[in-house]
């Protein structure tokens, strides 16, 4: 009898992906987060596939008597009850990472866009407007990135950088004097970074410490006519202070994937399942009146959002899986969240 897995929150193109790859396992799929109502369907199931929509409580656990294995989709896993889960034997493991170069990447997007005025050339050219007035940009060769955050992806984004020709300033509470050695960057206090670089990027988690880091003082210390990007949290910059930089010029313009009030997205592939989200973000976005200016760009937190790091994700969890089932786990998560 083939072992019974059972995914929750899946998209149809990954229903299809996990049968190619699972061909031993009877995979059953559901494309809703985990509901109590359906645990007797999945009562049999060894193994459990989800994402961080289906909270994994004693009850769950204790009504799938037969499970070995929890393969979160997600980093985080604080929905799953990982104490229930050691003492009943059930193994736990996530996708550590997924989407370090995914969201650099995005990052230079926002980059580009502000450097080369794509997005207003966009929107003209749909109307039929050609003329080349106001969409002079600058060479990113040559000036100054600030990375605050040297960490998976803000490392990323100063390996692009040095490929566009960039100096590279960085500022992290814990600095990789090595890493900036090979990668040719070079560590300063908050303050130099912020008065020296062209264009500033964020890449620190959202903490009580890093809560507001830009706020109206470090706004002023930078310079005159910079650029920030955020696609980290949008608590780490107060935007009353950002939009009051943008009016007095002391910014030329800001390129942001994440808003200040929507910090309770903790998972970014949760935006997928999340039917509230887009209105959240549009409630936002109104309130901050960021929107109206012609030299601030938004993306609706999509940084993470690309087919690759999906792939990952779903490729990281067929390992987990396969590694289990070889009797040599990977990526289990052994702490409480
Ligand atoms: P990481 O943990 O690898 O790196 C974070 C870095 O920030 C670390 O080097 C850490 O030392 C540094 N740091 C922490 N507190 C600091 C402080 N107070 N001052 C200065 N530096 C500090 O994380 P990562 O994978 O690079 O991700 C960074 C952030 O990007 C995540 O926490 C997340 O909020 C955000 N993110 C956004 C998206 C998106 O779609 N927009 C996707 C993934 C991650």
């Amino acid at each position: 009898m083939p072992r019974v897995a059972v995914f929750f929150e899946v998209e149809p193109w990954e229903e299809s992906y996990l049968a190619g790859r699972l061909r031993d396992i009877d995979l059953r799929f559901f494309r809703t987060p985990l509901h109590p109502s359906q645990l007797a369907a999945v009562a049999e199931a060894e193994i459990l596939s989800i994402f961080i929509r289906s909270p994994i409580t004693s009850e769950v656990l204790e009504r799938m008597p037969r499970l070995r294995l929890i393969a979160t989709r997600s980093t985080g896993y604080d929905h799953i009850d990982l104490e229930t889960c050691r003492k009943k034997g059930v193994v736990v493991t996530n996708v550590p990472r997924y989407g370090e170069n995914t969201v650099a990447e995005h990052t230079f997007g926002l980059i580009l866009a502000l450097s080369r005025n794509i997005h207003k050339a966009y929107v003209r050219t749909t109307r039929g407007n050609f003329s080349l007035e106001g969409l002079r940009g600058f060479d990113l060769k040559g000036k100054t990135l600030g990375v605050i955050g040297t960490g998976s992806i803000g490392l990323h984004v100063i390996r692009i950088a040095r490929g566009f020709g960039m100096e590279v300033l960085a500022y992290d509470i814990r600095p990789q004097p090595l890493l900036a050695e090979v990668l040719g960057f070079r560590y300063v206090s908050l303050q130099e970074l912020l008065s020296e670089s062209d264009i500033v990027t964020l890449h620190v988690p959202l903490t009580p410490a890093t809560y507001h880091l830009i706020d109206w003082s470090r706004l002023q210390q930078m310079k005159r006519g910079a650029i920030l990007i955020n696609t980290s949290r949008g608590g780490v910059v107060d935007t009353d202070a950002l939009l009051r930089a943008l009016d007095e010029g002391i910014l030329s313009g800001a390129g942001l994937d994440v808003l200040e009030g929507e910090e309770l997205i903790e998972e970014e592939r949760a935006l997928l399942h999340m039917p509230e989200a887009e209105e959240k973000l549009k409630a936002v976005v109104r309130a901050h009146l960021l929107l109206r200016r012609e030299n601030v760009v938004i993306t609706p937190h999509i940084a993470f959002n690309s087919q690759e790091a999906l792939q990952r994700i779903l490729d990281t969890t067929v390992e987990n899986i396969q590694a289990f089932l070889a009797g040599t786990p990977r990526n289990v998560v052994t702490s409480i969240a």
